[in-house]
């Protein structure tokens, strides 16, 4: 049984019903959903958009293969209308990423865990300390909670059921 982090970022369409579409996907495909984060709203990293990202982090049990799980990541963000560029970032209705697996280490050209780019991002480490607070990173043998405290200074703005209504 693997036990999987992932990141949920949204910037484009309705980002709400994109965050619960993407959980009902999820399910469908037979991850078992243990645990998911707050939403948060951040702004683009990489590249210049006006659409804030709102991004949260899931954490699932399956007895899937972290490739076979990549493969129906990869499956729902086409589904859910993202087209991929050549190169750099761009607005997307979905991207899913693999944070975590556990305490697996996994160097391989498809998919690399833990996920390259989560040391510096708020968007991210917030999110992943809420659902698995105990969690160390087991290339770097740092936990979960000290890489959220390295980027407190970022701006990340928890979204609260009021600013929906
Ligand atoms: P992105 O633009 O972030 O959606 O990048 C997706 C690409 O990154 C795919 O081609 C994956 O093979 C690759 N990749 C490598 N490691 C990961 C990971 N941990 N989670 C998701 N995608 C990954």
């Amino acid at each position: 049984m693997n036990t999987i982090a992932i990141g949920i970022g949204t910037n484009q369409g309705d980002r709400i019903l994109s965050v619960s579409t993407v959980l009902k996907k999820m399910l469908h495909h037979g991850l078992r959903i243990i645990q998911v984060s707050g939403l948060y709203e951040s702004k683009a990293v990489g590249y210049q958009s006006d659409n804030l990202f709102l991004n949260a982090v899931v954490k699932v049990e399956t007895q899937l293969e972290p490739l076979e799980v990549l493969e129906i990541l990869m499956a729902i963000e086409a589904d859910m209308g993202r087209i991929r560029l050549q190169n750099g970032y761009s607005d997307r209705p979905m991207d899913l990423d693999i944070l975590a697996v556990g305490s697996k280490i996994i160097q391989t050209e498809d998919l690399q865990v833990p996920h390259p780019r989560i040391h510096d991002r708020a968007f991210v480490l917030v999110p992943l300390l809420e659902v698995w607070p105990d969690w160390v990173h087991p290339q770097t043998g740092v936990s979960i909670e000290s890489m959220a405290k390295q980027v407190q200074n970022q701006i990340l703005q928890k979204i609260e059921p009021d600013d929906f209504i």
